[in-house]
Parts: C-alpha cells; sequence; structure tokens
C-alpha cells in the first residue's frame, strides 16, 4: 500500500485548482496526468523580471516589469481586425504603448481601466521611436507587483496550454508536496551539501537564474540522485528475491543441439559459441539464471536462444520465447519453426490474436506439456497461461518489458532460469542503469559473409537523385525501404508525412510501393510487411515501426528522411534492417539543414561505423539534455530527472549506497529503510515491495 502521505502526489491532475479536464489533457502531454508528474516538470529557462526602470530610462529589448497609469484605448476601426488595439500609457517620465493583436475590447476594459495604475511585464520594444509592449506576460494591480517582479522559471509547453496555466497547476502541486524522512545517507548529503527532498524540489523550481537549470545544480542533483537510488534498490531487490528463488540444475546431453546445427546452412560465429557455453554453465548451475544476451541487429541472437532453450528441453523441460510486438513474435516463431523441426519438435506460437478454441487448445497443450517450445507475446504470461514445466524463458527486450514482467513470467516455473536479449548494445554505465547487476554476454561479431552497409549523408535538396538510385534499385530486383521522419509529438502529423511520401513515390515509381505505419491495425501491419517480405512490393514507406526486429535478407537500400531528427541508437537499430542479405547494402541519410553540432556529429559517426558498442557509446557521449528523442525506442531507461550523460557518476553512487544499504537492512525496516520505501512509492519502483517479508 502506498504511504498516505504520498496520496495527494498521486491524485489526479484534476485535483489542483484551476484545472479541469480540458488542461488536465494538455498537462499529461507534456508532464502526465497525476500531480507527482507536474512535480516532475522542471524549468528549461527563467525569464527575470527584476528590472523595473521608469519609462525614460527603459532600455528596449528587455524584459522589464513597469508601473504605469492607463490613459486611453484605442480599439481598431470596426472591420479592420488587421489592426491591433492600442493602449497608452505614462509614469510621468514618459509613454508606452500596449498592443494587443486580436484582442477582447471588454477584457482590456476590465483589466486596463482608464485613469488606473497597473504594472505589466514583458518585453520592450522600441516602434517608430515609441516604447511599445505586444502582449504583456502579466498585467497586475500595484499591490501584486512583488509577486511578479522575480526570476520566473519557464517550464517546456505544449498546445493548449499557457505558461500562466502552467505555472498556476506546478505550484499547486508544489504546494501538496509533503516534508518526507529523509531516506539519503547523511554524509552523502553532507558531503554535497544537498537539500533536503522537499526544499530540492521547492528550489528546482525557483530557479534564481540559469545556473540554477544546470543538471549540476545542487538541487537538480539530489532530485537525480533520489530517481537513480530508487532505481538501483529496485533493481537490487528484483535481483535478491531472484536469488531466493531457487534454481534448478538444468543440463542437456546436446542431442536436439547437434540436430539444429546439422541442419544450419552455416557455423555458428566465435561470439555465437561462447555465449552459448556461457548460458550453457548458467543453466547447469544450482542458482537461477538471469542473464542478457545483447547483440546488434543481426547478429545472430535468436540462434543462440534457440540453442538455450534446446538445452531446456533436453532436459525434459519446456522453454518459452516472448516477443514485444506481434510482428516479432511471428517472425521469431517463422525463424525457430523449421529450425525446431529438424530437431523433432513443435513449437506453438500463442499473441493475443488467439482467441477462443484455438487459445484454448493452445493452452491445454502448453499445460499438458505436449509442446516443449512456445513463441509469444504478453499474451503467454497471462494469468491463465500454465506450463507444465517451464525451464527456459527467453525475454526478447528490444523494448523493454521491466521487472516486474520478468519475474511474472520467471514465476510461471519453478526456477525457471531467464534469458533476455536486446538488440540495444549496451554502455557500461547504462547497463548497470538499466539492468543492475546482471550477468551479461555480447555478441560482438556479424555472421560470416555479411558484407559492410555503405552509409551516405546528403541533404534533402538531392531527393532527386536519390529517387533516381532507388528506381535504378528497384528496375535491378532490389528491395527499398524508405523511413519518414519522426515527428515530435505527434503521431497524426507522423502519419500525414509517411502517406504522402507514399503517394508521391507511386506517382513516380509506379505502384509497387507499400506502407506501413504505427496507426494501421496489427493485421494490416502485417499484410503490408508480408508482401513487402515476399512479392507484393518492392518499396516500402515506412514510419519507425520497421525498427523492430523485422527480417528481408533481399532489402538492399534504405533511406532515411530527416535523419538529423533521429537518435543514434535508433538510426543504428533502423539501419539494421539491410545488410542482411549477401548482397551489398547502402543506407542514405537524408537531412534537412542547417545542421546543428550535436546532429551533425550523429550523422557523422553513422558514416563512420557500423559497430553498435562504439555507437551505444557515442549517442551518450553526444546527449545533450533535451535532446533525447527516441530514448523509449532504444530501451534505455527513462529517467524524469536523472540524465545519465552528466549523473553516471552518481549512478555509481547509487549502487554502492543501494547495496550496503540492503547489506545491512534486507527488509527494508529500520527509519532509513521505511523512509526508503516511501522512496520507491514516490518513483513507481513499488512493484518490488511485496517481495520484502512485511510489504
Ligand atoms: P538477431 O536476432 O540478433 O537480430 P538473428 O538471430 O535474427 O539476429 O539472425 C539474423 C540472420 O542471420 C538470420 O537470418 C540468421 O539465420 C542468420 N545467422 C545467424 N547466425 C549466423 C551465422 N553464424 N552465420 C550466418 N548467418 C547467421
Ligand atoms: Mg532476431
Amino acid at each position: 500500500m502506498r504511504p498516505q502521505v504520498l496520496f495527494s502526489l498521486f491524485a489526479p491532475a484534476t485535483k489542483l485548482p484551476g484545472v479541469g479536464p480540458r488542461i488536465a489533457q494538455a498537462l499529461a502531454r507534456v508532464a502526465g496526468e497525476r500531480v507527482v508528474d507536474l512535480l516532475w516538470h522542471l524549468p528549461n529557462g527563467v525569464v527575470d523580471r527584476r528590472y523595473a526602470p521608469s519609462l525614460a530610462d527603459a532600455a528596449a529589448d528587455r524584459v522589464a516589469t513597469l508601473t504605469v497609469t492607463v490613459e486611453a484605448h484605442n480599439p481598431p476601426p470596426p472591420g479592420r481586425g488587421r489592426i491591433p488595439y492600442r493602449i497608452t500609457c505614462t509614469d510621468g517620465t514618459g509613454t508606452l504603448t500596449l498592443v494587443f493583436f486580436h484582442a477582447q475590447g471588454d477584457y482590456l476594459e476590465k483589466a486596463l481601466p482608464v485613469g488606473e495604475q497597473r504594472v505589466v511585464s514583458g518585453r520592450v520594444e522600441q516602434y517608430q521611436g515609441a516604447l511599445q509592449m505586444t502582449h504583456p506576460d502579466h498585467i497586475v494591480p500595484v499591490a501584486e507587483a512583488e509577486s511578479i517582479m522575480r526570476v520566473e522559471p519557464v517550464y517546456p509547453l505544449t498546445a493548449g496550454l499557457t505558461p500562466r496555466t502552467l505555472g498556476k497547476a506546478i505550484q499547486g502541486a508544489l504546494a501538496l508536496a509533503p516534508d518526507l524522512d529523509e531516506w539519503m545517507d547523511g554524509p552523502l548529503k553532507a558531503r554535497h551539501s544537498w537539500p533536503d527532498w522537499r526544499a530540492a524540489l521547492l528550489a528546482a523550481h525557483a530557479p534564481d537564474g540559469q545556473g540554477a537549470l544546470l543538471p549540476t545544480s545542487p538541487e537538480r542533483m539530489r532530485l537525480a540522485y533520489d530517481e537513480l537510488l530508487a532505481s538501483q534498490l529496485a533493481l537490487l531487490l528484483v535481483r535478491a528475491r531472484q536469488r531466493q528463488m531457487p534454481g534448478r540444475i538444468t543440463k542437456g546431453d546436446g542431442a536436439l543441439r547437434a540436430k539444429v546445427l546439422a541442419a544450419l546452412p552455416f557455423t555458428l560465429t566465435a561470439s555465437q559459441s561462447k555465449a552459448i557455453v556461457e548460458i550453457e554453465a548458467d543453466m547447469a548451475g544450482e542458482s537461477r539464471m538471469l542473464r542478457l544476451l545483447q547483440g546488434d541487429v543481426g547478429s545472430g541472437k535468436t540462434l543462440v536462444a534457440l540453442m538455450a532453450m534446446l538445452v531446456a528441453v533436453e532436459a525434459g523441460r519446456q522453454a518459452a520465447m516472448m516477443a514485444p510486438t506481434e510482428i516479432l513474435a511471428r517472425q521469431h516463431y517463422a525463424t525457430i519453426k523449421p529450425l525446431a523441426e529438424a530437431a523433432g519438435l513443435e513449437v506453438l506460437l500463442l499473441t493475443g490474436r488467439d482467441k477462443g478454441k484455438a487459445r484454448a487448445a493452445a493452452l491445454e497443450r502448453l499445460a499438458a506439456g505436449q509442446t516443449a517450445l512456445a513463441v509469444g507475446t504478453h499474451a503467454l504470461f497471462q494469468d491463465d497461461v500454465a506450463f507444465k514445466d517451464l525451464g527456459l524463458a527467453v525475454i526478447d527486450e528490444q523494448h523493454r518489458f521491466g521487472v516486474h514482467q520478468r519475474l511474472t513470467l520467471a514465476g510461471k516455473g519453478r526456477g525457471t532460469d531467464i534469458l533476455v536479449t536486446t538488440a540495444t548494445p549496451i554502455p557500461r554505465t547504462l547497463m548497470l542503469a538499466s539492468y543492475g547487476d546482471m550477468d551479461s554476454s555480447r555478441l560482438t561479431e556479424k555472421p560470416a559473409g555479411r558484407l559492410p552497409i555503405d552509409t551516405r549523408v546528403m541533404p534533402v535538396e538531392r531527393i532527386d537523385q536519390v529517387i533516381e538510385a532507388v528506381r535504378r534499385s528497384m528496375a535491378n530486383g532490389g528491395k527499398v525501404y524508405w523511413v519518414c521522419p519522426l515527428v515530435e509529438d505527434s503521431e497524426v502529423s507522423d502519419l500525414a508525412a509517411a502517406t504522402e511520401r507514399h503517394r508521391a513515390l507511386t506517382a513516380l515509381l509506379g505502384d509497387r510501393v507499400g506502407l506501413v505505419h504505427g496507426r494501421m491495425k496489427a493485421k494490416e501491419k502485417d499484410a503490408a510487411m508480408a508482401a513487402f517480405a515476399g512479392d507484393g512490393s518492392d518499396l516500402l514507406v515506412a514510419t519507425t515501426v520497421i525498427e523492430v526486429g523485422v527480417d528481408v535478407p533481399a532489402a538492399t537500400v534504405m533511406v532515411i528522411e530527416h535523419a538529423e531528427r533521429f537518435g543514434l541508437s535508433q538510426l543504428h537499430q533502423l539501419r539494421g534492417r539491410i545488410g542482411r542479405g549477401s548482397e551489398k547494402s547502402t543506407c542514405l541519410l537524408l537531412y534537412a539543414g542547417p545542421l546543428g553540432q550535436t546532429a551533425r556529429a550523429r550523422l557523422e559517426v553513422m558514416r563512420e561505423t557500423e559497430d553498435g558498442f562504439r555507437i551505444a557509446e557515442e549517442d551518450l557521449r553526444l546527449r545533450g539534455g533535451g535532446e533525447l528523442l527516441g530514448t523509449r525506442q532504444s530501451g534505455l531507461p527513462e529517467f524524469r530527472l536523472a540524465d545519465l550523460a552528466v549523473h553516471a557518476d552518481l549512478l555509481a553512487i547509487a549502487r554502492d549506497d543501494a547495496r550496503l544499504v540492503l547489506e545491512r537492512d534486507a527488509e527494508l525496516e529500520s527509519d532509513r529503510g521505511k523512509a526508503l520505501r516511501t522512496l520507491l512509492y514516490l518513483f513507481e519502483r513499488d512493484a518490488v515491495i511485496r517481495y520484502l517479508r512485511s510489504g
């Protein structure tokens, strides 16, 4: 149960004064639906309103707060809506014109009555020799001058939200922030001179200048540390829990594996063999396996995973592989099925689409142990799915499943071993952040025979040449991916861009042009993919839905539009869709200039290397605050307050801290332990609390 002291923070934002359903929707887009989400929505700028000169002294082009008397209203002549509404003011030393476009006269008459004094704040401009202020940010009576004459935080906004409304909602949220018992290690806090949690939060929302916005300010460091500590503690608790669950010795005789290896038209790479040996040793041990298998797209993880599954089957148990999407589940199934058949094994596919009788029959086979190998989506770990004896669960985590699901699946068998696979090569720092101290195997080489991908970076002005190259490639029997830009914040405009590009390319290149996007129904998506993989289409216009693991070896060209908008890891994942066959592949990264320094560096890295581990390191290095487009897709952890490009050293401290805490107080029962439980709730890592004795 969430501690009572946090109740108000987890209430919906509509509980705040001034927040109705409409505003709540806008808030949800930019921050989240609950009060706590607003607390985490930190300012990214400041406006200093303390400059309060007389009109005679007021400098143009800077923000000022001015005390003036309203002299006259000059509304635009009727029917001339383009002409602004002007209000003349004075302070005895000079005049100021307030300018309003599309103004509502009655509102202005109320806010700025003739003859009265008001304080206005905004940017002062010089226009035709006179001072003016267009749309002041604040208009208040003199008595309230204090409230606006300060350094004001500026927050990231979204459509439908004004700075005032958002600011008010955040102030409302802050008013609900309780004092919480300290969970932080005393000496650590003292060493960094970090404030208490609530003080840090208030300070982070009241920056006194640009410096306070830096991720290295004491208040932001403290908040980032809290978040990292919560996540490290949660990971360690999961790990501890995992260790408590008794494992089993799983040893196979190699018979099934030998059959599959004999059926392969190629030999394993050295890193595949090494990974298999590592996994085999883990499974043969008494404790429960929890191992990560990392490798670039196309490095052959599926095969390694299959070998691990066969070990379980050789030992007389079942094995399941869970994929994050329907498309991927089907693809893994298609890969595994013929190989399993070579070993005389049946594979069962279970996804959310299986319903009714078919599903019931599948569940029966799993429960009776008639099927040894299962592949599927989340559908595999729903409550009514039971295995006779699940020895190994493989979790393909190209997108994150989260620790909770991981344990749920593991709970389906006694001492079930777990192998997590990810196509995101993870830098060491992030490895710790995402997975704690999980064991890991890395596939570092591409299967033999793969040709390097020729990657070129070019301005979008050369799109005609690109289309010609695509035409030639199609004429030679090649298949082409055309990836459309990611438009931040809006799936709808993603879609519009892709649809429009599809229309234009069809007009130019003929009707063998397919389209796949995230708004399609699963069936339509699969059909479009299948057409491209088969003989239905030669060019596939796509939004980033193709990112996840789809395999069409005949695809040899990829065009990525607005490549500068993608994150490095995402570009890498996308590019991994080509270069999978025996033909040489080309990747064309089109950008719209002018390029920022980071975007340029990113594209340069893409041109230089295909090494996913290097790309991941560069990605982390190049990530400036706020540049994180596509974190979700990359499978890396999402933090609200911590920025791993800056706070990596805090992460290491948090890990050691969490470890020490659990060594001394494994059940979190001391005073600090209790405070740490609250921390876990605060950052919503509380799924692990039930693993504590008195959870
Ligand atoms: P990943 O899951 O890591 O993206 P896959 O396991 O899907 O990669 O493998 C990609 C392709 O490479 C598949 O067609 C697979 O059959 C093939 N492959 C796997 N291992 C090897 C190997 N050692 N040599 C040649 N091809 C391989
Ligand atoms: Mg695969």
